[in-house]
């Protein structure tokens, strides 16, 4: 089948068009600035010359509109005709409590994910307004949604309620929900497959290190617990948030600087983490050039940031009952040998030793760990886009056989 993937954002549609049969990627580009004067959108076909172009794109419904006329594009496109797309797989980051896996989006979906919205007010807007451009351009295509949340669905009740009056949870639905689902079931199953070992046997650590960060801990296929929470905001240091902090922080520092809820919200989610503590920057490749040149304070947040996964790694350790595989995955995980090396030292005594060689390597899914490491390290490159177009091309399967 040929599945169209979009990652519908507030200002940005990132988008790949994906031929299951092979798992070849036909066509991928993203629009960036949506709906201001200068949008741009950028498109690489497969053997073809990527091409930019320059414009004004007021809405997603427009923007869907110019990604159907590059895909569809006699000099840039790869296909003749808008039937060739089977079917759409959104990325949706918020499905609360009502979705545990992928779905055809209906108009009783819709109706939920509007419900959501208040969960994930900066994402699910955006993934509405996704989903109904496409649904405009394409009313007789198959839509599906694949949510960040679903595959965190199984944990078990001391793991994702909060220590707050229970009436809350009733309330508002507070509790832990773990987002970048898609990544972490992917690679926890690629490493089951790398190590061909039954997925279901395993318990497996998975550390999504990008921009936003989060680790899961997998036992026997279930992600039993997670270091995201009711936001996107909790567990590690990120790029631009702080994860975990005493609560108390947030009520003081309002108090003491005046801010609001909006500028409290601002501050936790765009001018912490490694931003906010190096004052260098939020991308790590830049951080561990500061930290090269000496500069002290993007060291602290380096340990911070890498402090902070051996805490949470131990922890996993400790909620399973053990562990036989660490995978790292996303920006940093993938590419970070300096990250992977900072977490990774001094873990003998829990059976985790790297392989100071092999993490050089950063080209390949593959094993890291040292010879006589009890549990196995692998670096496993993500690909959520591939997940939502198989997750897509099953449920347009099942009904059709229904
Ligand atoms: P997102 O979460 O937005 O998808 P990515 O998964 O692409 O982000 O991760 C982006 C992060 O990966 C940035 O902090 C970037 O600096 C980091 N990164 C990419 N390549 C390297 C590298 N070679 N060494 C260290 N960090 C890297």
């Amino acid at each position: 089948m040929k599945i169209l993937v979009l990652n519908s954002g507030s200002s940005s549609i990132k988008y790949q068009f994906i031929d299951t049969g092979n798992r070849e990627v036909l066509a991928k580009g993203q629009i960036e600035r949506i709906g201001m004067s200068s949008a741009v959108l950028t498109h690489i076909p497969k053997g073809k010359e990527k091409i930019k172009i320059v414009g004004e794109i007021l809405d997603h419904t427009i923007a869907i509109e110019y990604v159907l006329a590059v895909l569809l594009s006699p000099n840039h496109g790869v296909i003749k005709d808008k039937t060739e797309i089977d079917a759409v797989g959104h990325r949706v980051v918020h499905g609360g409590e009502d979705f545990s896996d992928s779905v055809l989006i209906t108009n009783k979906v819709m109706e939920v994910l509007k419900e959501n919205i208040e969960l994930a007010p900066l994402h699910n807007p955006a993934n509405i307004k996704g989903i109904k451009a496409a649904q405009s351009h394409l009313p007789n295509t198959p839509q599906i949604g694949v949510f960040d949340t679903a595959f965190h669905a199984k944990m078990p009740s001391y793991a994702y309620l909060y220590g707050i009056p229970y009436e809350l949870y009733r309330r508002y639905k507070i509790r832990r929900y773990g987002f970048h689902g898609t990544s972490h079931r992917f690679v926890s199953k690629k490493a089951a497959e790398l190590l061909g070992k039954p997925y279901e046997e395993l318990k497996i650590i998975t550390a999504h290190l990008g921009n936003g960060g989060s680790l899961a801990a997998i036992d026997k296929g279930v992600s039993v617990d997670t270091s995201m929470g009711f936001t996107p905001l909790e567990g590690l240091l990120m790029g631009t948030r702080s994860g975990d902090l005493d609560p108390s922080i947030i009520t003081y520092v309002m108090g003491k600087e005046g801010l609001d809820v909006r500028e409290m919200n601002a501050l936790l989610n765009k001018h912490s983490g490694l931003i906010g503590v190096s004052g260098e920057s939020s991308d790590m490749r830049e951080l561990e050039e500061a930290v090269a040149e000496g500069d002290r304070r993007a060291k602290m947040a380096f340990d911070l940031f890498t402090y902070r996964i051996k805490k949470y790694v131990g922890a996993y350790i400790a909620a399973m009952g053990g562990l036989d595989v660490l995978v790292f995955t996303g920006g940093i995980g993938e590419n970070s040998i300096e990250v992977r090396k900072a977490v990774c030292s001094n873990m003998e005594y829990l059976g985790l030793e790297l392989d100071l060689e092999k993490n050089k390597i950063v080209r390949e899914d593959m094993d890291i760990a040292a010879k006589n490491s009890k549990a196995r390290i692998l670096r496993i490159s993500t690909n959520e886009e591939l997940v939502i177009a198989l997750d897509t091309e099953k449920i347009v399967r099942e009904h059709l056989e229904k």
